[in-house]
């Protein structure tokens, strides 16, 4: 069973998260696919096997030599709610052309579209049929953990330490890491197996915090508001205006952050603003935040105090300080792409990441490359031989950790 074919296995298994419940995982279906993988790897040899009521799996492959190191790999087994994930029935193109691909029900992949294609001439692309997404996200890294266990068990050539598996459920809605149990986990360090185009190596992504703006007005009737009213929608104009014009997400780009404005609702007596604030850069970030803080100050002392209430709150913290004194996980993962013939591509993530959280727990934890294009759509796609090189780079990785 090779790499595509697990893929493939794992795809036809619906496992789409939902937003805003309760529980974890947040669709009971999630734990469909994690009883498989835990049964699969009991049937291959792994030890310590478990999964949990939370959808977690855990396995060892112990050290067949004297080395000390514990590594683990994570890859998450949800797929996003922004697209369908049920029925998904991959359309499979052998010796990919570069022409365009009909994926049927009238949708076409298209290298027009998707230049990221022709770098796949004389490849197996897999997309999906238009009506689903493929969940290469994360299934390709899934595929791609379960293959490297496959090796490291059944080739005892290989010397490696202990290598660590985890799959994790509803990290498309942000609770990957809430009950991960990092000492049951037990490695010293780990990669998530989460990333885009063969290459991708993440380890630094955003500081967040989100802003709720209240603003209280004076309404009165507009016939005798003279010199009285307030009206709240203005001053919100008002202090939007004073955020800095270009630091918006639609001008922002590789390490520049932004104040996004997510939802304004009011009337003349009051309004409510929410934003995302985001920057790479710690002191930059605290420097949105107090912007933020003087502009409330100044329209509070133009119209009174307690116009307007300011609430910020921390939503995560950029992974970088965590994986700076762990250097040697970025400069591995450079090596090993480059044993496998591999340009290493290290981007900031301009967003949030599970290995994020799980580096400020204390399991330092970047993010490396699936191999798959255009998540969290139907235009979704990934190649057999994307997979196959990024199991190659992960056995590189063992052989360094050794
Ligand atoms: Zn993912």
């Amino acid at each position: 069973m090779n790499t595509f074919n697990k893929f493939l296995r794992y795809v036809a298994i619906d496992t789409c998260a939902q937003e805003d419940t309760d529980t974890v995982p947040s669709t009971d279906k999630q734990k469909d696919l994690s009883r498989l993988l835990a049964q699969e790897l009991i049937d291959m040899g792994a030890h310590n096997v478990s999964t949990d009521q939370h959808g977690y799996v855990y396995a060892t492959i112990p050290a067949n030599c004297d080395s000390k190191s514990k590594l683990g790999f994570i890859a998450h087994v949800d797929t996003s709610p922004a697209v369908s994930g049920a029925n998904v029935k991959p359309v499979i193109t052998r010796n990919y052309d570069g022409n365009d691909i009909n994926m049927g029900n009238g949708y076409t992949l298209s290298p027009i579209q998707y230049p990221s294609l022709l770098n796949h001439k004389g490849e197996t692309v897999i997309c999906t049929d238009g009506t689903t997404l493929l969940g290469a996200d994360d299934k390709a890294g899934v595929a791609e953990i379960m293959q490297l266990a496959y090796i490291l068990l059944t080739d005892n050539s290989i010397q490696h330490g202990t290598v660590q598996i985890a799959f994790t459920p509803d990290e498309e809605v942000g609770h990957g890491p809430m009950y991960f149990d990092i000492p049951r986990f037990n490695a010293d360090f780990a990669y998530t197996i989460d990333g885009g185009r063969v290459g991708e190596i993440e380890f630094e992504n955003f500081n967040a915090a989100s802003a709720r703006i209240t603003i209280t007005g004076v309404s009165i009737h507009p016939g005798t508001a003279k010199g009285k009213m307030i009206n709240s929608l203005h001053v919100a104009h008002e202090l939007h205006s004073m955020l800095p014009v270009e630091q918006d997400p639609a001008y922002t780009e590789k390490y520049e952050g932004f104040y996004h404005l997510t939802r304004m609702q009011g009337v003349c007596d009051n309004t409510i603003m929410s934003y995302i604030i985001r920057d790479h850069d710690r002191v930059k970030f605290e420097a949105k935040k107090q912007l933020l803080r003087d502009i409330v100050n100044f329209i509070n002392i133009k119209y009174g105090p307690d116009t307007v209430q300011l609430q910020i709150t921390e939503q995560y913290r950029n992974m970088r300080e965590m994986i700076e004194p762990n250097m040697h996980l970025i400069d591995n993962a450079v090596k090993a792409m480059q044993q496998a013939n591999v340009q290493p591509i290290i981007m900031p993530i301009r967003g949030g990441t599970d290995g994020a959280q799980l580096s400020f727990r204390g399991l330092p934890c970047p993010n490396l490359c699936t191999g798959g294009y255009n998540f969290h759509g139907r235009y979704e796609y990934i190649t057999q031989e994307a997979m196959d090189k990024v199991v190659e780079i992960l056995l590189n990785l063992v052989k360094l950790y050794k």
